[in-house]
């Protein structure tokens, strides 16, 4: 908690160039490009850093191959971009995956069409992945025998995904902005800004944990809250030209359904394509799109009863998916970009763009960031830095490079001292990866200290959590790093702990005590018992309450093949 601390007692005595509201994927960014090239930069969030819809992504850096069939050339051409630049900005974190397709019969478009669409799509990429295969219903038997023989065969093509997960490619981002000088807190609420004589914003903040409450002053103030952008906005009285409209989508986290390391996507029977995405050693199957008028949205019987259908349909498996197999549930709603005086609800709903959209308004000094892509994040981040100067704050070390993972000597340096002390011979058998490849992933350069610790003490490699592949020097990593406030931060944001084992696995972990204790401190079985009687989804799984299926080691599957 001292990190916390200590950011909290700077945010309340010290003014900033810019304050930036709203801690996911588009905040996030934002700060880490501002901080890198010399901004004083805050961050602030009312809950935990990508806590809201950047934690309930499918996981995909895409082209968006569905939105040529909407004619949208240029969103595809800049998110096949954006795929690419984090492709090649990120080798370790971001792979490509392939989309193994099949078609039904009686589908709205031929496979042979649909097999010359993704032949469009690989060329707008750069030829940057591997070429997409076309697949007859033979190869689909042979290579995917639990997909049902349906139609005709498919086809095969490759975009990319998340490996860890999204919540901590965000939470990347913030510790990159800390790096820089930022200064970023979770559990603080922004409760309205205004434009005083002085040339400053005034934000009214409260920490949610004390309850204290002060005022914080930037020359710029961004708004980056996400769905809860117009909100904001309007309690702030700042006119936008843009607005949001809500689409909720709905994920369940499942065994793995296939061996296999691709997303087996079919059309769903409203037509819109339906993966089934690789979860560390489990499936994520979605997702839905239906408006939603107010937030937060939640899981309905309906939900999941779609997915769960149309899973079933589509794959033949030993027993048909039921609730009871459910090991987690992901909702959010994707904030979409229309024109305020439109408004967007007469249109199509699965026509409305993916676009994100960067309002500025110079004599305010105000920038409100609408919609938007994980994918997209990088130019997110530059957009925002551009706008920032050109409002006329200083980036004294404007164009320096924010994103990416350390430079190749100091991974190769790293990978060289890890073999040196048979780090991978300590790799537990749960992990689906060599341990040195999960450290360089997700500590980049400060994964050197983790090898510090454990040739110091061999038993910083032992996994603490049982069942999981998290090592005792991770949570110390995490508890002095990582901003952990809430258990929750780290079960289900830092690490992916809770998405793919069942509350009641995770409740009778051996060594989970010892891992609050070392994130908590005295504040060990307070921070225990607030996770159990107030879990963040109430259930976390639909599981929660029913006998386990298999034993809390069971939680990791075989290595991963790519
Ligand atoms: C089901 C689903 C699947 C998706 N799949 C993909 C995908 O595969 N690939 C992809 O690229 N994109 C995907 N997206 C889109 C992507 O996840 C979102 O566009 C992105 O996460 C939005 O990020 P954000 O930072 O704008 O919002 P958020 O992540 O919601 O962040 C906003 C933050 O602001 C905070 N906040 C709000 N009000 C206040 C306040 N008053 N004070 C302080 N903080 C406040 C919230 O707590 C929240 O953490 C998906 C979205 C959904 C819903």
């Amino acid at each position: 908690m001292k990190l916390r601390e200590s950011n909290l007692h700077r945010l309340e005595t010290r003014d900033f160039d810019v304050l930036i509201v709203g801690g996911g994927i588009n905040g996030a960014v934002s700060a880490s490009a501002l901080a890198a090239q010399g901004a004083s930069v805050a961050l602030i969030d009312r809950s935990d850093f990508a806590g809201f819809t950047s934690q309930q992504s499918s996981n995909l850096a895409w082209g968006g191959l569905k939105y040529l069939e909407n004619g949208e050339l240029g969103l595809v051409i800049k998110l096949c971009g954006s795929r690419n630049r984090l492709l090649r900005s990120y080798p370790s974190s971001v792979r490509e995956i392939r989309f193994f397709v099949s078609i039904e019969r009686g589908f709205r478009h031929s496979r042979w069409f649909l097999w010359l669409g993704t032949l469009v799509y690989w060329a707008i990429g750069r030829f940057f992945t591997r070429p997409p295969r076309l697949l007859s219903r033979a190869d689909i038997d042979e290579e995917e025998p639990t997909v049902r023989p349906l139609g005709p065969g498919g086809f095969e093509y490759s975009d990319a995904y998340l490996i860890d997960n999204d919540a901590r490619f965000v939470f990347n981002f913030v510790r990159s902005a800390l790096d820089h000088g930022a200064i970023a807190v979770n559990y603080v609420s922004s409760l309205g800004s205004s434009r005083d004589n002085d040339g400053f914003w005034h934000t009214r903040v409260r920490d949610e944990v004390s309850g204290r409450e002060w005022t914080v002053r930037s020359r710029a103030l961004i708004n980056a809250a996400g769905p809860y952008v117009d909100e904001l906005n309007q309690r702030n009285g700042v006119p936008t030209r843009h607005r949001h409209v809500f689409s909720k989508g709905v994920h369940l986290v499942v065994d793995r359904i296939t061996p296999n390391r691709r997303v087996l996507t079919f059309f769903a029977d409203d037509g819109r394509l339906f993966f089934v995405i690789p979860l560390g050693p489990k499936s994520c199957i979605g997702t839905t799109d239906t408006p939603v008028d107010s937030l937060p949205a939640s899981v309905e019987p309906e939900d999941r009863q779609f997915i769960l259908d149309n899973v079933n349909k589509r794959l033949q498996l030993a027993m048909p998916l039921t609730e009871a197999d459910v090991i987690a549930e992901r909702c959010g709603v994707r904030p979409l970009v229309v024109d305020a005086s439109s408004g967007g609800g007469d249109r199509d709903w699965m026509q409305l763009s993916r676009k994100h959209a960067v309002e500025v308004s110079s004599s305010d000094k105000h920038i409100s960031i609408f919609g938007g892509k994980l994918t997209d994040c990088i130019n997110v981040g530059e957009e925002i830095a551009h706008a920032v100067y050109e409002l006329g704050i200083d980036l004294p070390y404007r164009g320096r490079r924010w994103y990416g993972e350390p430079p190749d000597s100091i991974r190769d340096e790293f990978f060289h001292q890890a073999k040196l002390m048979g780090l991978d011979a300590l790799t537990a058998k749960e992990s689906i990866e060599p341990l040195s490849t999960r450290l360089w992933r997700r500590y980049g350069a400060s994964a050197m200290a983790l090898l510090d610790d454990i040739r110091q003490d061999p038993g910083m490699a032992q996994v603490l959590i049982s069942g999981t592949e998290y090592i005792r020097c991770e949570l110390h990593h995490a508890a002095q790093r990582e901003m952990v406030t809430k258990l929750a931060d780290f079960l289900r944001r830092r690490s992916k702990i809770s998405l793919i084992a069942p509350i009641h696995q995770i409740r009778t972990a051996p060594g989970l005590v010892e891992a609050c204790e070392i994130l908590f401190g005295a504040e060990a079985q307070q921070k225990l018992d607030e996770y159990f009687l107030m879990p963040e989804q109430p259930p976390e799984s639909p599981r929660a309450s029913r006998p386990p299926l298999a034993p809390l080691a069971a939680i990791a599957g075989p290595r991963a093949t790519n």
